[in-house]
């Protein structure tokens, strides 16, 4: 066998997200959340996609050997999509809103639905939304409003609904293929919004409770697309606008903030981890920076409360101000214009919290505040190149998919959410376990069967369970099921994940766990044929099932005397390689040292 043939060839995440990126070469830098929801769609056909044709993704073994070998506890994990080595890093930037700073859930979406409530009454409401109440188990991040027929949908990457509710209405597939031919929906900006981030879930929820309530109070006639009250026509895009305006009203002139301020015990988690973790990067050589979309004023109310402890990153440490710990702190970044064109970049005093007058053009110093800006001038500031930076953060537009699209950073996503999706999956493992005998017993109905076969297994007993099985676990999650997935099928959110999310976590906090050094690695995402094909030393291809299509070489080479001993540089095959020529995962060739220790074992071979 040829020595090129035991070269191993890892088809992991970051082929398939090479893959995606290079649809998407000519995305420009968006400067709306529409925009980003237009850019989203990559330009690409959403045509309908079969379940057969896109099942690779549920044929993920989840029982293989994935789970061997030393891990730490689940709840201390980072997850990882695509490789990334943490001794390359050298700055770590934070997000702060639901990242550094984590709301208390469920009650900063309650203080954002009331308020917003209040501000929809205000607008001409009926009072009677007042009542509303909130309830965290309906809602999940990631879902689409179609604001044409008032409906939230859950689908996956192409567009496929999974779920559609109208409401609080459940709709069955036939009323689903009645409103949407294949059960499909383009991500159309005129038409489609994208709930994306956890500021969204109250408004989420909103949306839910205001259809329910127009379709089924008396006073209203339903249409397809709206509710009738006499000479008056309401119709769901008008909603969505009133609930959309009433949410920028609430964040910008409202009470949100200033809520969340006068109780911040109440309204955000403190961690001493916190300092530990940050002052631990910095001691490890690295820069570390903050670059959020709040105010100064705002940022620096919740970073004193985080950063309130009578003591230091140890206990023994003394107590120091917030902004120590890190190298450059910049407000007011509004991500994701920052990571193009971006703003005017302004110096904050921080004895006022007002913005200095003119552009700042200085270097930027360690302990001062900046405004606005833009990551050009950011990173030429500080000296530091796209795959330097590791960017935390929770917003998988703002601050996840153009920092990496644009700017190449890495990216590590916050996914509060995880905590929980990953009980229910720890917890729930004997659903999951039934869900594979189901498949086993489906698989030994059609045993022995073949294309000769007259007999009709009966398989309506193991559907029917199925169902049930795929139903339980998806309750076990919320409604309105997981985050990631609905039954076995990936949901858009999580789509979106995997394809800009270097890695990703519940909390940044869990850097806390690995050393940096850490190699993380992406595990190996299989497709059906490898997942449901066990190795060669568990089942042996039969004779009659060698591959009809080899490309290992059969032809004996004859050498060819005539070029023997000449100076002709013509290639008449490539040559096999005897040593590692090049890297078979993207994230390893980022190691310069490994590229130049290769280079000189084959100047020495
Ligand atoms: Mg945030």
């Amino acid at each position: 066998m040829p020595e090129a043939a035991k070269i191993e060839v890892h088809i992991d995440k970051s082929s398939e997200i090479q893959d995606m990126q290079s649809h998407q070469e000519d995305d420009d830098i968006a400067k709306t959340s529409s925009e980003l929801d237009r850019i989203l769609s990559n330009g690409r056909d959403f045509s309908p996609i079969s379940y057969e044709e896109n099942n690779f993704e549920c044929h993920e073994s989840f029982f293989e050997n994935f789970h061997a070998g030393y891990k730490r506890e689940s709840d201390h994990r980072i997850f990882v999509n695509r490789s990334l080595h943490l001794e390359n890093i050298k700055f770590y930037g934070f997000d702060m809103d639901y990242t550094l700073a984590e709301y208390n859930s469920p009650q900063y979406e309650q203080l954002g639905f009331d308020l917003m409530k209040k501000r929809l009454v205000d607008l001409g409401y009926p009072e009677e939304i007042m009542l509303f109440e909130y309830d965290p188990a309906f809602p999940i991040r990631g879902l689409w409003f179609d604001s044409h027929f008032g409906n939230l949908l859950k689908v996956d990457a192409y567009g496929n609904i999974l779920v559609c509710v109208h409401g609080f209405e459940f709709l069955k597939h036939s009323k689903i293929y009645e409103l949407y031919p294949n059960k499909f929906l383009q991500l159309d900006e005129s038409r489609v919004y994208v709930l994306n981030t956890l500021f969204n879930l109250p408004e989420t929820y909103m949306y839910a409770c205001l259809v329910d309530f127009f379709t089924n109070s008396p006073r209203y006639q339903r249409d397809k697309t709206g509710v009738k009250c006499g000479e008056l026509f309401m119709s769901f895009k008008s909603i969505y606008q009133d609930v959309r305006n009433a949410v920028d009203w609430v964040h910008i002139h409202g009470e949100l903030k200033s809520k969340t301020v006068e109780n911040l015990e109440f309204y955000v988690k403190k961690d001493p981890r916190l300092l530990l973790v940050l002052d631990r990067i910095r001691q490890s050589g690295a820069k570390v920076f903050l670059l959020t979309n709040s105010d100064y004023k705002f940022t620096n109310k919740i970073m004193t409360y985080l950063f309130d402890y009578p003591h230091g990153p140890r206990a023994e440490d003394a107590h120091r101000d917030w902004k120590s710990y890190f190298n450059i702190i910049v407000v007011d970044a509004k991500k994701p214009l920052f990571f193009g064109e971006g703003t005017i970049l302004r110096q904050v005093d921080t004895a006022t919290g007002a913005l200095k007058v003119g552009t700042y053009l200085g270097s930027l110093q360690e302990g001062q505040v900046y405004s606005g800006g833009s990551c050009d001038v950011f990173t030429a500031l500080i000296g530091a190149k796209g795959k330097d930076v590791l960017y935390v953060g929770d917003h998988i537009f703002g601050d996840i998919l153009k920092s990496k699209k644009i700017r190449g950073w890495r990216t590590f996503l916050i996914i509060p959410e995880l905590g929980q999706e990953l009980h229910v999956w720890t917890d729930e493992y004997k659903l999951f376990h039934e869900l594979q005998q189901l498949d086993i017993k489906l698989g030994e109905l059609y045993k022995n069967l073949d294309s000769s076969a007259k007999e009709k297994p009966d398989i309506s007993n193991v559907r029917t369970n199925i169902q049930k099985v795929t139903h339980t676990m998806d309750l076990s999650y919320g409604m309105l099921g997981s985050l990631f997935r609905s039954g076995s099928r990936q949901t858009f959110f999580s789509s979106q994940v995997v394809r800009y999310a270097d890695l990703y976590a519940a909390t940044f906090l869990n850097l806390e766990y690995y050393p940096f050094s850490y190699m993380f690695r992406a595990p190996a995402m299989l497709l059906p044929h490898e997942s449901t094909v066990a190795h060669a030393h568990e089942q042996r291809l039969t004779d009659q099932q060698e591959p009809k299509f080899s490309r290992m070489r059969s032809i004996v080479t004859t050498k060819n005397e005539h070029f023997e001993h000449s100076e002709s540089l013509v290639h008449t095959r490539p040559t096999t390689p005897t040593t590692i020529t090049h890297c078979h995962d993207e994230d390893m060739a980022e190691d310069e040292d490994s590229d130049k220790k290769s280079e000189r074992s084959d100047e020495t071979n």
